[in-house]
This record gives C-alpha cells, structure tokens and sequence, in this order.
C-alpha cells in the first residue's frame, strides 16, 4: 500500500512539475524574444552610426522613416565588433535563462514532492482507515460463522435418536445468527452515517418525546438486568433524521444496561441549555478505565472487561454510531467515568431555532 502511494506521489509531482516548467518555459520564450529583439535594435543602431560615420553623413535625430533613409542604414548587418557584443549578449542571456530554468525545476520539484505528499496523505489515511474497518468486519464475522459450522457439522453426523442435544446444538446456531445479524445492522448503520453521506431527511424532532419512546422499548431489558432507569425530561426541540437520533439514544441506554451492575440506576435528563439541548445518560455501573476512555469512540474498541464477559455481547460498534450521529447533528459529547462507580454521557445538539 505504502508502494502504491509512493509511487502515485512521485507521479503527481511530475505532473506537478511539468506544469510549473510549461510556464517557466513559457515565460522564459517571451523574454527571451524581447531582450533580443531589444539587443538587435541597439546592435543596429549602432550599425547605423558605424555606416553613418563611412558614409560622411550625419544621421538626424531623431531617425527617419526607414523609407526616407539610404538603403544601406535600413537594418543594416551586423559586423565586426558590434556583432561580436551582441553574440555575446545574447549567449549571456542563454545562459542566465538556463540557469533560471534550472533553479526554478529544482524548486518545483521539491515543492511538487511535498504537495504531492499533502494532497495524497487525507486519502491515505481513509484507505487505512478503510482497510482496518475490513479487516476488523472480517474478524468479528468469522468467529461466529466458525463456530456456526463446526455445529452443523457435529449435528449432521448425530442420529436421530440424539434429537433432544440437537434441539440444543440449534438454540447456540440461532443465537450465533442473531449475532451476526446484530452485526451486520451495526455495519450497515455505520455505513449509513458515515461522514460525508449527507442524504438523510432532517425534520423538527421533539426529543424528549423520542427519548421516551427509546426507553420504553428498552425496559424490559433494564427489568431483566435488574437496572431501574428514571427520567427527567424537558422539553426540547431540534432539528435532525429521526432514525438517526433514535440509534444514539438507544445505543446510550443499551451500554447503561449491559455495563451496569444488578440493582443498578440509570438516569436520563434532559434540558435546554443555552440554544442547546442537554442529554445526560447516567449510570451506576462498572465504569470505564482511564486507558480505555480516549479509544470508546474507535470502530471495534471494546475494553478489556467486555471482551472478557462473555456474558456482554457487543462488536464496538454502538459508540462510534452515536459520535458519528453528533457529529452530523453538530453537535458534541462528553464522557465523565469512574471505573466501578459510574459512567455519565452529556451530549450537546443544537436546538430548533
Ligand atoms: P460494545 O458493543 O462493546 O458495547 P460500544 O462501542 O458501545 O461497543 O462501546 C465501546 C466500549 O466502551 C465497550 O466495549 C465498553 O467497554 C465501553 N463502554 C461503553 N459504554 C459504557 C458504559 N456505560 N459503562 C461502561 N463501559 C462502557
């Protein structure tokens, strides 16, 4: 890949370059015709007087029409002395120019190289970007789909007789497939609000009213886990895609729960504040490391605890859908964290003006 980029660098700066020399070049004919356009006539002049002075005339000033002078004054040859001066002006100026080009090529292409490097090195780093987000997808595809197939594998080979343990053998299969399903959403959702894909409808959205609705399809989930969550909403209006805000509220809440500890609290609240409107999503749970904190917002990060629980499903993909969602609403997040204590998400959207 680095291969690749270096040698589109270096193709760039040729480009780069050959445009610069076409005006350097370009420039340097246009002098070049004039000075010795104006070298000659000085040379000629001289001529003249020297032909001038042979010819016992004096010559009026200033010249006449070249019609009304004697044929011989008209663009008269060069010779002698004030040809040789005039040769020797003109390679002068040859050189100078030459040497010109030459700095100006040096120059060029330095300067080429290291705007070839600027211009190239945003894409560079989304392909990397890109290539890490393929291989991470693969990754996390394979492990379930692996182990999807060693069971097919070991139920094919079972009698009929074994009918209760593939009953069981085929619950772990469709879990497997809800977890790659899972994954697959979470891929597609990512893709849908990846930067740059400005496509969505936006519309005046009541946000408290949409919190409400996220956490009452979550309830039953906090139930199971033993997690009580408690709301206090203000109204707020902004303006945003609907489905988008909904993913982030409900990726928020979906941590709260998972992450919390049983009996825990989640709390969510909701104010205006300023000509923003303030979401806080509190819990009492295990909390996140110092270590961890700077990478949550990473495609594919996922602590260490969480990946040692077998227990918290998950692919690292939840926050990096809610920093993308503020991030197209404009908006801003902030997380406080004490590992065991709690975790606590403010984020910050503008209001409907
Ligand atoms: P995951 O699918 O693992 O939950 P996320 O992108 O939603 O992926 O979160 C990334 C990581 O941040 C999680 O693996 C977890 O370690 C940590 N995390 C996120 N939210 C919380 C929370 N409320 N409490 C504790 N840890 C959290």
């Amino acid at each position: 890949m680095n291969n690749q980029f270096q040698s589109a660098r270096i193709r760039l700066t040729l480009w780069y370059t050959a445009m610069l020399m076409i005006v350097a070049l370009v420039f340097s004919m246009v002098v070049y015709i004039s000075l010795n356009a104006e070298l000659l006539r000085a040379g000629r002049r001289e001529q003249q007087k020297l032909v001038a002075e042979k010819l016992n005339i004096v010559l009026p000033k200033p010249l006449p029409d070249p019609k009304d002078l004697r044929p011989e004054l008209v663009n008269p040859v060069l010779t002698g002395e004030i040809k040789d001066t005039y040769l020797y002006s003109r390679s002068l100026l040859i050189m100078q120019l030459l040497v010109a080009n030459a700095v100006v090529l040096g120059l060029s292409a330095s300067a080429a190289y290291l705007l070839a490097g600027k211009t190239l090195r945003p894409i560079q780093l989304m392909v990397q970007e890109q290539k890490k987000f393929i291989a991470n997808a693969s990754h996390e595809l394979r492990t379930p789909l692996t182990s999807l197939k060693m069971a097919i594998e070991v139920t094919l080979r079972m009698g009929e007789a074994a009918y209760p343990q593939i009953k069981e053998i085929l619950q772990d299969n469709l879990e497997d497939v809800q977890n790659l399903e899972r994954l697959t959403n979470n891929l597609l959702i990512i893709e849908k609000y990846a930067p740059g894909t400005k496509h969505h409808t936006t519309n005046a959205v009541q946000f408290d009213t949409l919190i409400v609705s996220c956490v009452d399809k979550l309830k039953s989930k906090a139930e199971n886990a033993k997690v009580h969550i408690s709301t206090s909403l203000k109204p707020c209006q902004i303006v945003g895609n609907e489905s988008a805000l909904r993913e982030m509220v409900a990726n928020l809440l979906d941590n709260a729960i998972k992450y919390n500890k049983p009996e825990g609290v989640i709390q969510v609240a909701l104010e205006p504040q300023g000509r923003s409107a303030k979401l806080l999503v509190s819990d009492t749970g295990i909390g996140i490391a110092e270590k961890d904190l700077p990478h949550i917002f990473e495609r594919f990060y996922r602590a260490d605890h969480s990946r040692s629980k077998t227990d918290i499903t998950g692919y690292g993909l939840g926050l990096s859908i809610v920093s993308q969602v503020v991030n197209e609403h404009k908006g801003s997040i902030a997380t406080h964290s004490k590992h065991g204590v709690g975790t606590t998400f403010t984020i910050l959207l503008p209001l409907h003006s």
